[in-house]
């Protein structure tokens, strides 16, 4: 979508700190960290603006962003993070491209479930 912001960064037209990219999603460092450690994967593609849009035909693509999350995660030596998504401008989400927060640090015994 062409005034996305997340998409503009999956093309390069905004830079970003890429963590990891494949034919799928795409891993990026948030712009204003929450947490010792926070990243955000995204689809490549916007037709996920979060997940009410998640139905069986894309759902496939989330499965993968969760498996990226568990080898990221591994290959930083994260082993305690939390995962994220936001869900309408209620629950916080500004940028409507399907994202998933990954948090980690020593703010995170403030929980909220
Ligand atoms: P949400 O509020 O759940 O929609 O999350 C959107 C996230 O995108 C926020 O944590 C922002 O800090 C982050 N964000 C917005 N613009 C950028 C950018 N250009 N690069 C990296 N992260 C961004």
């Amino acid at each position: 979508m062409s005034d996305c912001i997340f998409c503009k960064i999956v093309s390069g037209d905004i830079p970003s700190k890429k963590i990891f990219e494949d034919e799928l999603c795409y891993a990026f460092y948030d712009i204003n960290p929450q947490s010792d450690v926070h990243f955000l994967v995204i689809p490549k593609t916007h037709d996920m603006q979060a997940v009410k849009d998640i139905n069986e035909a894309n759902s496939n693509v989330v499965a993968h962003i969760f498996e990226v999350i568990a080898e990221l995660t591994c290959e930083m030596n994260i082993d305690s993070y939390r995962v994220i998504t936001n869900c309408g401008e209620g629950a916080g989400q500004t940028v409507k491209h399907l994202h998933f927060h990954v948090l980690s640090g020593d703010n995170l015994n403030e929980n909220l479930v």
